[in-house]
């Protein structure tokens, strides 16, 4: 009896410890030991807050490097003019509407707008989308210059707005930067060859606040413009061809 009494009393320490350890579910090292956590500080084990562990491609690898270019036989581009079309809204629309009433020397209608391209503002075409006209999709001379030489051999680009005023949006610089940029690129036109309206006939366009030298020396980089459309609907008036 005294046997079995001495131990139970030297069980009840044993059964203390199982039971607390049971209960917290922490193994005695954690809690007794504290030095083996610094030997792993936190915020060295972090990666840097700023470095994804994975990257998608960048959207400019599946644009085409020229999103206007034409299916028809392409011309003997050597010249861009640039122009503003002096009023506050202006889509390829209301553009063609315009031209279209207009006659040559000769008395003869326009085929419809002069330009190749329009990049719009927001009034009446999105603020910096880029259309391309009849006259680029089929590589027809162009309607623009008041010069013959450069109506033939120049890509004739309007944005929308009178920067006689103020100064293109930035959606529109970017847009004509990047139309540009191709352009040169893609049909081997010098800066220098890059002109505004201004430099080849008596005109304000397009206009003082047009930064020309900025938009001349423009490269192809790779950029990718959301409100592009170079898919957009445009005018395709079948007119008896004249001189324009
Ligand atoms: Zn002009």
């Amino acid at each position: 009896m005294k046997g079995i009494i001495m131990c139970c009393v030297a069980m009840l320490p044993a059964f203390e410890i199982s039971g607390c350890t049971h209960r917290t579910s922490l193994p005695p090292v954690t809690i007794n030991s504290p030095a083996p956590i610094r030997q792993y500080p936190p915020l060295a084990a972090k990666p840097a807050p700023n470095v994804p562990l994975f990257t998608t491609p960048p959207t400019i690898a599946i644009e085409p490097p020229n999103p206007w270019k034409p299916d028809a036989e392409l011309r003997d581009w050597e010249y861009i003019v640039i122009h503003h079309t002096a009023s506050s809204t202006g889509s390829v629309e209301s553009i063609h509407e315009l031209h279209s009433k207009k006659k040559d020397k000769s008395g003869n209608a326009w085929l419809g707008i002069g330009y190749h391209f329009v990049i719009g503002n927001g009034n009446g075409m999105p603020d910096g989308g880029i259309e391309s006209t009849f006259r680029w999709r089929e590589q027809m001379h162009g309607a623009h210059a008041g010069d013959t030489k450069y109506n033939q051999k120049g890509i004739g680009v309007c944005l929308v707005g009178n920067f006689e005023n103020d100064p293109p949006s930035e959606a529109q610089l970017a847009a004509v930067k990047k139309l540009v940029g191709v352009l040169k690129a893609e049909y081997n036109i010098p800066g220098e060859n890059v002109q505004g309206h201004r430099d080849v006939k008596a005109t304000a366009c397009p206009g003082k606040y047009f930064p020309m030298s900025e938009v001349a020396a423009a490269v192809d980089l790779p950029v990718m413009l959301g409100a592009t459309s170079p898919q957009a609907p445009v005018p395709s008036t079948k007119i008896e061809l004249a001189r324009e």
